[in-house]
């Protein structure tokens, strides 16, 4: 096996338990197949464990957590069999979960999300891509169950470990709809159409808390995707609930899941949420609950600055429409914009039209999206609920 230096003191972040090495701490990064399993020593030769190599990724090296000989099925199997353990505990009896985050279970760059008897696969480093047999027979070998897996991977991330982009069935069958049930919800996920990998996971906690404030409230749930929020606002007996999204197929989708369900208190838009928000502001339009959930707005530092831009302009905006003793919910998947930025963005925006609020609430991604302590780069979620204070 190969063996990786580290330079001179650049071990201290991986010891502490971060798992990734970048190719300029390396005293040398030689060239190897990427994906190759390595050994990563410090600059002194002790150990810091196996991790997988990719010599075209400034991710050089990533940790494994701990001494690895071979990356077989074996391999995968005990560490599926964790991950499930986890879930199990933290989510019982819950069909669509995600099984593996990643870093946070010890396997850097791969993702695989359940639905039921379906499995859905994202490999985001040479590493994995490249133990792609192995993860599907281990998968197999876990879930006894399962009938068919599909990959996902179309991430624009993976061009920068050399990877293609594909998206397609890897093993058995995948139906057009998989029926998946989420909060009590009976959900058709389009795995082989939809967007990521199916639907939004991590949002499952915060949705069951959105359904719980949503009783006699007219909420109105932008970037709402099949409707995740305001499904579970209408089931929790919203006055009326109404989602708003860019795609055509979320909408659609949306609108089937209100049908199955026998929801007639809401109903689905497409539009632009932007512009949306704007239109309702000049109609003087006023709701109860007004719910943010927008795409990442920033994959990169250099987009930072309109990232905090568009979270800015969208949160005044919803303050603009909510009546006094309105709820604001404000989430945020933007890795690089941490709570603080956000909850800042928001005293800036209140205080600057004049609103009070207060927050009730702070959620971040459902326990199947666990945080690695040691890599910030695992917390990602922010999901925060404001009362807005009318006059005392
Ligand atoms: N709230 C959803 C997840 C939202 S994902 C849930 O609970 O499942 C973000 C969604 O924003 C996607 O469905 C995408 O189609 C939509 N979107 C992106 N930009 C948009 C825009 N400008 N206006 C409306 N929708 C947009």
């Amino acid at each position: 096996m190969l063996t990786l230096t580290l330079k001179p003191r650049e071990e201290r972040r991986l010891r502490d338990g971060h798992l990734w090495a970048y190719r300029d701490e390396l005293v040398h990064a030689p060239d190897a197949v990427p994906g190759e399993l390595v050994r990563l020593v410090a600059h002194d030769g002790s150990s810091l464990g196996s991790g997988v190599y990719n010599p075209l990724s400034k991710i050089a090296v990533r940790l494994l957590g701990g001494e690895v000989e071979t990356l077989d099925t074996d391999f995968f199997v005990r560490r599926f069999r964790t991950s499930l353990q986890l879930r199990r505990r933290m989510l019982p009896n819950e069909e669509a979960y995600r099984l593996v985050f990643g870093e946070a279970d010890m396997l850097s760059g791969l993702i695989v999300d359940v639905y039921g008897q379906y499995a859905a696969l994202q490999m985001l480093s040479a590493g994995m891509d490249r133990a792609k047999p192995h993860v599907i027979e281990a998968l197999r070998q876990e879930l006894p169950d399962l009938k068919g897996i599909i990959e996902k991977n179309t991430a624009q991330t993976r061009k920068k470990e050399g990877l293609e982009l594909v998206d397609a069935v890897v093993w058995g069958e995948i139906p057009e709809r998989v029926h998946v049930r989420e909060n009590g919800l009976a959900l058709e996920i389009d795995l082989l159409g939809g967007q990521k990998t199916g639907y939004f996971l991590d949002q499952k906690i915060n949705r069951r808390v959105v359904g719980s404030l949503s009783a006699g409230r007219s909420v109105l749930d932008c970037f709402c995707n099949v409707g995740g929020f305001a499904l579970n606002a209408a089931q929790g007996h919203a006055a009326m609930a109404v989602g708003v999204d860019s795609s055509e197929s979320a909408i659609n989708s949306a609108t089937r899941h209100a049908e199955i369900n026998g929801l007639d208190n809401c109903q689905f838009v497409k539009a632009n949420v932007f512009d949306l928000l704007r239109e309702h502001i000049e109609q003087e339009r006023v709701w109860d609950m007004v719910i943010l959930d927008p795409p990442s707005f920033a994959k990169s530092r250099s987009a930072i600055r309109g990232a905090l831009a568009g979270y800015s302009e969208l949160n005044r905006s919803a303050m603009k429409l909510l009546r006094p003793g309105g709820l604001l919910v404000s989430s945020s998947c933007t890795q690089l914009v941490s709570e603080h930025d956000l909850l800042d963005i928001l005293y800036r925006e209140s205080a600057r039209i004049r609103k009070r609020l207060r927050l009730v609430h702070r959620g971040s991604q459902a326990p199947d999206h666990p945080v690695l302590l040691s890599m910030p780069e695992t917390q990602y979620l922010k999901f925060l609920v404001f009362e807005v204070i009318g006059d005392p």
